[in-house]
């Protein structure tokens, strides 16, 4: 008699609260279930720009994945997973393959350069907690190396972050935040420090509520930030960006860190195991499940989902893939017990908040707009709320956020 198994890759938003949802709902005795992540640890992505402005403390983005997963009824296994073959129906890690049954993809989201040359090699970008700790670190070291060098290089002291959208402006908040305290350590006249936010879309936030969109860029002028709105970036090198300016110019600025935050695709592994796709994201059933596959599932930000009402496709965001978390745990549980009619996933989108820096924030919740402190508070309480819903009351009091004066 073998045990039907539910192999579930990622332990991020998606995968880890797929994996807590059936832990509780299936009994072991009849299916298998099994969880690989690249980290031993959950990191949550929604925090990762504070991260990598230096403003949250690694340990404090990351809990054990072994801390929510009752290891009686779960096999968690530490790889990299490179490739799904689909005709196997295995998964292929950097430690050897694994086979399923079921397959939950919630690999999460890259990078998105759209070809711009020398993004890749020469800008950062917030996709992990290695990655913010690359940022935090390599800001840090500039700081420190100008404090130090007989012939100063000024723009050491100059911060490009590519894209005026939420993870732009959010790491901006944390960055005006952090700078002070940078500058008091390495002795650094604040003046000097630069730091620019270029955006190829004529507006900042595109889409959101103008009055709060104005409010955050005045908040971020005021700490330092300069816009450049309506100014595409062309290129990158190890000397800062080249911008375009009108349609035939080009301009440089010179940096010491950039930092993408303009664009994010679906995991390479979806591309690498042939699944039809967008940018590594793929446009799945309703039920969730990928077209053409019975037997995988997939969801976060390597799903794609169409709003209807505007007939373009919702932003990838932790409120969907925890929404789709659920869906999927019933739609696996009724596969299971040899149904057929499966739900179709509906998001429900609660609001929105863009924090800038702790105490601060602006964002629209259940169609009401909130600026200042109570936009921030209710950045905490949805923050809390997703460490709730996977990890439970423990994993709120340890690494909640409560400061909220
Ligand atoms: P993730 O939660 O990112 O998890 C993916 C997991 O897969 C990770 O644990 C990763 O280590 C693991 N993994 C990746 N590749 C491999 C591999 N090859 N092998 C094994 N494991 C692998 N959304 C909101 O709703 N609100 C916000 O305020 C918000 N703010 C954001 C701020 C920032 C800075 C960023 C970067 C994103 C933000 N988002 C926000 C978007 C949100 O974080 C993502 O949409 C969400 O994390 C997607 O969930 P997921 O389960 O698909 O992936």
């Amino acid at each position: 008699f073998l045990k039907t198994k539910i192999v579930i890759l990622g332990a991020g938003y998606g995968g880890l609260m797929t994996t807590v949802r059936l832990q509780k709902k299936i009994r072991t005795d009849e299916v298998e279930i099994v969880l690989i992540n690249k980290n031993n640890y959950h990191y949550e992505t929604t925090w990762l720009h504070e991260a990598a402005a230096g403003t949250l403390r690694d340990d404090q983005v990351t809990y054990p994945v072994k801390s929510v997963i009752d290891v009686k009824k779960v096999a968690f296994i530490q790889a990299s997973v490179t490739k799904i073959a689909t005709a196997e129906k295995k998964v292929m890690t950097n430690i050897g393959e694994v086979s399923y049954d079921y397959l939950v993809i919630a690999l999460g989201g890259e990078s998105e350069t759209f070809g711009i040359k020398g993004l890749k090699e020469y800008a950062f970008s917030i996709t992990s907690v290695d990655a913010a700790k690359r940022i935090r670190e390599h800001i840090e070291s500039q700081f420190s190396t100008y404090q130090n060098e007989a012939l100063k290089k000024e723009e050491r002291l100059t911060i490009i972050v590519g894209g005026a959208g939420f993870t732009g402006i959010e790491f901006l908040g944390e960055l005006v935040n952090r700078i002070p305290k940078l500058c008091k350590t390495y002795e650094i006249d604040q003046n000097k420090v630069k730091i620019y936010c270029v955006e190829a879309a004529k507006a900042v936030l595109p889409g959101f509520d103008p009055e709060l969109v104005e409010y955050a860029v005045a908040y971020l002028e005021k700490r330092g930030v300069e816009f450049k709105i309506g100014t595409p970036i062309k290129g990158a090198d190890p000397e800062g960006i080249l911008v375009g300016i009108g349609e035939e110019e080009t301009q440089e600025i010179k940096a010491g860190t950039v930092i993408w935050a303009a664009g994010i695709r679906g995991s390479s592994v979806i591309e690498e195991s042939g699944f039809e796709a967008n940018r590594c994201r793929v446009k799945v059933d309703p039920d969730l499940r990928a077209p053409g596959h019975e037997n995988i599932f997939i969801i976060g930000d390597c799903s794609l989902i169409i709003n209807e009402e505007i007939n373009r496709p919702y932003p990838p965001t932790a409120q969907i893939a925890l929404q789709q978390a659920d869906v999927v745990t019933n739609n696996l549980l009724a596969l299971l017990r040899q149904e057929t009619n499966l739900t179709a996933f509906k998001p429900d989108i609660k609001g929105t908040v863009c924090s800038l820096g702790e105490r601060d924030a602006i964002g629209i919740v259940f169609g009401k707009k909130l600026k200042g402190k109570p936009a921030s508070v209710m950045k905490k309480v949805i923050d809390n709320r997703a460490l709730f819903s996977i990890g439970g009351t423990s994993t709120v009091l340890k690494k909640g956020k409560f400061n909220i004066l």
